[in-house]
């Protein structure tokens, strides 16, 4: 069966993972990790126009062929579809999250279906964990009893203190927007329906008063991202010299780890203290741990990850669509596979890397280079070990004092 399910590359890409030879793994005993993410991209406009969004302003312009909405029809197919996987697994919970562009477009009683369509095909022996990333402007009471009748849990998009939000995050005629997620947030937390929050990093904003403008909001959890880039089309600011997005970092973790009670979960940070304390990980930002997420787009089709969208016209693509395959037959697609083969899919350079174990390469989308394709270090490279290096050392010292004091 599995052989049968083994594909080729897309014809234009000739680069690494091309060539991986996914027989030959399945030879060796490799085998894939079943999806426990589900992305459903249930709009694929937005109504702001932020300047580093992969989804509209970098390489991949095919949003522009996609459906505004995901019809109905679609929604009850992709829900049979994720019903079928986890069933097919053994898998007794699924995360789902409605994502887009901007989701809330979709409407109220659209995404009220959604929730319907996937609770119906999963109940009662698959839970289904909803979860929607919404940039916050749109947030109305309709939307709120939605989230609280549907127990969904909202994640949104700011990247700080309003200036330094508004730099990037504004409409389409320039104004910022950091007002209105602000009230967004504060219904939110009215309701206590606030999951977490997601901020880009920026050089150009100060560190800790970005870390202390999200905490106003009071998030159980906090995101921070590099933002996209690949070594064809480095992201701001990395010129080679220095590390300053890894600078940047540590400011926030000591900001962070060094204040007298834990006041939110920096994800990136926890899960960086997991690898260095010998635990796995459960994100694919870092560490070795296969990706076990998949994107659908507004028309059905199967994608990788959205942020290969910043590589490539195509590169986040599969030749799958949830009417005519199931997700079992993506997991062997090459570029699938390569996220989840750890160690296997990284250059000699990582496999060399005393931090390997940690830092896993980093994201597989800031590894890309025309030419060798994934086989790259993170175009984050010399910031990641900056930041996993002092972290470690960090945590290794309070370890250090904590057996001492035990003596
Ligand atoms: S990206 Fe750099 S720090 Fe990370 S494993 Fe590779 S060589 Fe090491």
């Amino acid at each position: 069966m599995a052989d049968d399910l083994v594909t080729t590359a897309r014809p234009h890409q000739e680069e690494w993972p091309a060539g991986l030879d996914v027989q030959d793994l399945l030879a060796q005993g490799w085998r894939p990790t079943p999806f426990l993410q589900f992305i459903l991209k249930v709009h694929s406009r937005c109504n702001l126009a932020c300047d580093y969004c992969y989804m509209y302003e970098m390489a991949d312009q095919g949003w522009r062929r996609q459906p505004r909405r995901m019809a109905r029809p679609i929604v009850d197919k992709v829900a049979e579809r994720i019903a079928e996987h986890a069933r097919a697994h053994g898998r007794s919970r699924v995360d789902v999250i409605l994502h887009g562009g901007e989701p809330l477009l979709a409407g109220a009683d659209h995404l009220r279906y959604v929730a319907a369509a996937l609770h119906k095909t999963c109940d009662p022996d698959v839970h289904v964990s909803l979860r929607l990333q919404t940039n916050g402007v749109l947030i109305d009471d309709a939307f709120l009893d939605l989230f609280e009748e549907e127990g969904i849990r909202v994640g949104v998009s700011v990247d700080g203190a309003e200036a330094d939000h508004d730099r990037h995050r504004r409409r389409a005629n320039g104004r910022g927007t950091h007002a209105e997620v602000r009230a967004g947030l504060e219904r939110l937390n009215g309701r206590r329906l606030l999951s977490g929050l997601l901020a880009t990093i920026d050089l150009e904003s100060d560190p800790v008063t970005t870390y202390e403008a999200l905490l106003e909001f009071d998030p159980p959890g906090v995101d921070l991202l590099l933002p996209h880039g690949t070594w064809d089309a480095p992201p701001p600011g990395l010129t080679g010299e220095g590390t300053p997005y890894g600078d940047w970092l540590v400011a926030v973790f000591d900001r962070w780890y060094g204040a007298p009670v834990r006041e939110t979960d920096i994800r990136l940070f926890t899960e960086i203290i997991r690898l260095v304390l010998g635990s796995h990980s459960r994100t694919e930002t870092i560490g070795l741990s296969p990706a076990a997420m998949a994107v659908v787009e507004t028309d059905g089709s199967i994608e990788q990850v959205d942020t290969l969208k910043a590589v490539a016209e195509g590169a986040a693509a599969t030749p799958f669509h949830t009417l005519t395959h199931s997700f079992a037959e993506a997991l062997y697609s090459p570029g699938i596979v390569a996220r989840q083969i750890g160690l296997r899919a990284l250059s000699g350079t990582c496999t060399a890397c005393p931090l390997v174990r940690v830092c896993g390469g980093g994201l597989y989308t800031h590894r890309y280079r025309s030419g060798t394709g994934f086989r790259n270090p993170s175009v984050y490279c010399a910031d990641l070990a900056r930041l996993i290096t002092h972290v470690h050392r960090t945590v290794a010292a309070d370890v250090a004092r904590v057996r001492e004091e035990a003596i």
